[in-house]
């Protein structure tokens, strides 16, 4: 029995038959990291001896369960970096608060996983410790921007991980390294201890080897938090108990716009295509849902939208950064502008400069009302399309990604090329609905099994319906166990 192989669930199971216990997990994580990290670097930090854990009942949710966390969530005393120079050697001052919610379910932190710098790209190749690669194909991306915790999930180097969303950043690595990824809707779990990207698209959320895992992590991530004024005071419902429930007349839509190649998002192939119009599809229907298309008029302008809104935002949230009291500072700079303009020059990568310089273009007087404020009109444009959409459906599918992985360096020097592998995933955080990734496809590339995501989407706060459907799906294709992510 290889531990580091098991689900957050089964390990539950196995401590309390006394099977094994959580150093002998961890331990087993370790030899893991130790044998395979090197080849996909997912990490930036591991560290057993320093894990966090809090002495909680064993009946807790968690209880034992080794979890890793992206680089821009806080864990209080352990440095913080976004994989970026500019915040090398800051530590967190406090807990966000999903480690808190962590730590009180049992769950015990052990490692830091590398991302794009910043949360900025869709590959893991823009970070400062350099790029993670995807395990089941080293020469392949992971995607990103949670690269490293895609990667070291599908890679049995994590138990589950948390990500964080701002355009698709949880759902597209899920997709391209062939694990479960969901982003909650906007306002469902804290962002307190979040590094802010856009504030009002980021949120975060598990990914994890199955969707019982998504479910039970979410059960404890999710729920109101007084020290973030955009989280919902809403109940949380049971997630897991939402397994196994049947999907027979589930209502599911497919846009037209997001598969049709006439529509401008004509960079789908085929393998992607097929696999979800056609199998996903016959799948669903087979267990009694009625699959039927749907209109979101406004796709075409998701990433335009996307693409102003969310440098904007990003570039008001960085101007914080700039060597006085994070990390990072140029020494020797003869005055304080000089400090200021090193720091920044010298401490931000190539990426986070391009958003910065478009978001401050966008939002500078002259040109706010052309660029910020309609992209704002047409942000509610594509909302109101999710709105008309989810009055005739239940959830919506689509593929998570246009394409399955692709090599390193492929598409790092064309920004818009990479700008496009986010078409299907940023409506969801321009709509603030929730939506989760789970394997619908294995697409053979020179003998490589590369994974293909689909995508569900539902109505803001309605999670337990991704849940259910993605349940039903994983557990009648069983992608998951196929890619090796579960095992009996
Ligand atoms: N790839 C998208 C971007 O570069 C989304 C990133 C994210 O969700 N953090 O902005």
């Amino acid at each position: 029995m290889i531990l580091s192989e098991k689900t957050a669930s089964q390990l539950s199971a196995l401590y309390k038959e006394k099977k094994c216990a959580p150093d002998e997990t961890l331990k087993s994580l370790g030899e893991a990291v130790r044998a395979k990290d090197a080849r996909t670097r997912a990490y930036i930090q591991f560290d057993p001896s320093r894990a966090r854990r809090r002495d909680v009942s064993k009946d807790a949710p968690l209880w034992g369960v080794p979890i890793a966390v992206k680089d821009n969530i806080c864990v209080a005393d352990e440095e913080i970096t976004c994989a970026s120079k500019i915040l090398q050697g800051f530590i967190s001052p406090y807990h966000a608060t999903v480690i808190e919610k962590l730590l009180a379910a049992g769950a015990v932190i052990c490692g830091r996983t590398n991302m794009d710098e910043f949360a900025f790209g869709s590959s893991c190749e823009t970070s400062f410790y350099g790029p993670t690669r995807n395990p089941r194909d080293p020469g392949r991306v992971p995607g990103g921007s949670s690269g490293g915790s895609a990667a070291c999930v599908a890679d049995h180097t994590a138990i589950a991980a948390l990500g964080s969303d701002t355009g698709g950043s949880i759902r597209q690595p899920a997709s391209l390294c062939g694990v479960v990824g969901i982003k909650p809707t906007y306002g469902r779990v804290s962002r307190y201890g979040l590094v802010a990207f856009a504030s009002s698209l980021d949120q975060i959320g598990p990914i994890t080897k199955d969707v019982r895992d998504a479910a039970l992590l979410l059960g404890v991530l999710a729920g109101h938090d007084p020290k973030d004024s955009t989280s919902a005071n809403l109940p949380v419902p049971d997630y897991p108990e939402v397994l196994g429930r049947p999907i027979k007349g589930m209502k599911i839509g497919i846009p037209r716009e997001y598969l049709s190649s006439g529509s401008g998002q004509s960079g789908i192939s085929p393998a992607v295509q097929k696999a979800v119009r056609e199998d996903a599809v016959r799948v669903l229907e087979r267990l009694g849902a009625s699959c039927r298309e749907v209109s979101l008029p406004h796709t075409a302008y998701a990433a335009s939208t996307y693409y102003i809104i969310a440098p904007s935002e990003a570039s008001s949230n960085l101007a914080r950064f700039d060597g006085v009291r994070f990390g990072f500072r140029h020494r020797g700079g003869k005055n304080l502008l000089e400090m200021y303009e090193k720091t920044r020059g010298e401490g931000f990568g190539a990426e986070a400069k391009r958003r910065i310089i478009l978001g401050t273009y966008s939002l500078s007087s002259g040109y706010y009302d052309a660029y910020y404020l309609r992209a704002m009109k047409v942000r509610t444009k594509i909302k109101n399309d999710f709105d008309e959409a989810f009055k005739q459906v239940d959830v919506l599918l689509t593929p998570t990604s246009p394409s399955t992985a692709f090599k390193l360096g492929e598409k790092s020097t064309d920004p818009v090329e990479m700008y496009l592998s986010d078409i299907y995933t940023i409506s969801a955080n321009l709509a603030g609905v929730p939506a989760i990734s789970i394997p619908c496809g294995i697409e053979e590339r020179a003998g490589k099994p590369l994974p293909i995501g689909l995508q569900f989407m539902a109505k803001p706060f309605d999670e337990a319906a991704l849940f259910q459907v993605a349940h039903a799906f994983e557990q009648h294709t069983d992608f998951h166990k196929k890619l090796g992510n579960v095992k009996e």
